[in-house]
């Protein structure tokens, strides 16, 4: 381990594990971004934020393997890279957490499963990206209907008009599918379908007390034993808020999961980024550990005191 994480007590931790190594864009090939020159970027933003736990989740869909999952076709252009060459890039030349953002693929789980098992990743971030072929962060392929690229998912019921009250209820029972999948060790940015913000007339978030759509989730969260993501990147999408809101956070306290914390940072600039106000909210419900892994394996760490 780094010399940063013996010189800190072990019960003074901070970490990033939902970490992208390059931005979501085809032209960012590993021969740019997967560079030990690269990595000491992210570190260097990290040591300076007081973070010595740092891990990489590169998407899955960047992989060609993954095509045997999913050909979704925003997966069909982006699966091209070679997902063990990734791994041996991590294991051998970072001294990063090897890990990847998986999505969840009601019906693929046995193919993600065989994906997942055979690499000896540190950890698994699940993500539910997608209801049916509809996309929840994406303009092309939105489930929200306003592109038409929503065709006709396998549920038969996605595309155009669709209520966002339809949207947000699939949207949380397809989230506690996939904590229950066991695919996963950390269920990431859990209420990803605000990520359009309040105010956007066509993607429009629910009216009153959210809670109903967040206690769909909630079975599954609790009896799978996941650890919940508390990520700071929907502060830097239109939700301009931390993914998840503090009351299904408080939720899933109180279901008995713990806490991984992450940036979702796509560049060394965002690692660790606005972890004061995710402290804040941890420290305001009580958490004070957080979920440290290797090789699939989970352990809790003390929450280092305070952040640069
Ligand atoms: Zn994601
Ligand atoms: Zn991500």
């Amino acid at each position: 381990m780094s010399q940063t994480s013996q010189s800190r007590s072990s019960s003074d931790m901070l970490s990033d594990y939902h970490l992208h190594l390059r931005p979501d864009e085809l032209e960012a090939t590993p021969e740019l971004y997967f560079t030990p020159a690269n990595v000491d970027r992210y570190r260097a933003a990290a040591e300076e934020r007081g973070i010595s736990e740092l891990g990489v989740s590169e998407h899955v869909y960047r992989f060609a393997a993954a095509l045997d999952v999913w050909r979704h076709p925003l997966w069909r252009e982006f699966a091209h890279d070679d997902i063990d060459e990734y791994c041996a890039f991590v294991r051998e030349q970072t001294d990063l957490r090897l890990g990847i953002e998986a999505d969840f693929i009601p019906g693929g789980e046995d193919r993600m499963a065989n994906l997942l098992e055979a690499r000896d990743f540190d950890y698994v971030v699940g993500s539910v990206h997608f209801l049916g072929e509809g996309s929840l962060d994406t303009e092309e392929h939105s489930v929200w209907g306003s592109t038409g690229g929503a065709g006709s998912g396998r549920s038969g019921s996605l595309g155009s008009g669709r209520s966002a009250e339809r949207i947000w209820r699939d949207y949380f029972l397809t989230l506690g599918q996939a904590a229950r999948s066991g695919l996963f060790d950390i269920l990431a940015h859990p209420d990803l379908v605000k990520v359009w913000g309040p105010t956007d007339p066509e993607r429009p978030v629910p009216d009153g007390d959210l809670r109903r759509y967040y206690e769909l989730a909630m079975e599954g969260i609790a009896e799978s034993g996941i650890a919940v993501e508390v990520s700071t990147a929907g502060l830097r999408k239109r939700a301009k808020e931390i993914y998840p809101a503090p009351a299904f956070l408080q939720m899933c306290l109180e279901a008995g999961a713990p806490v991984a914390l992450s940036s979702d940072a796509h560049r060394p600039g965002d690692v660790g980024a606005d972890y004061e106000r995710a402290l804040e909210l941890l420290d305001g419900l009580g958490v004070r550990e957080l979920c440290v892994f290797e090789r699939r394996q989970r352990r809790l760490e003390s929450i280092g005191a305070s952040v640069a």
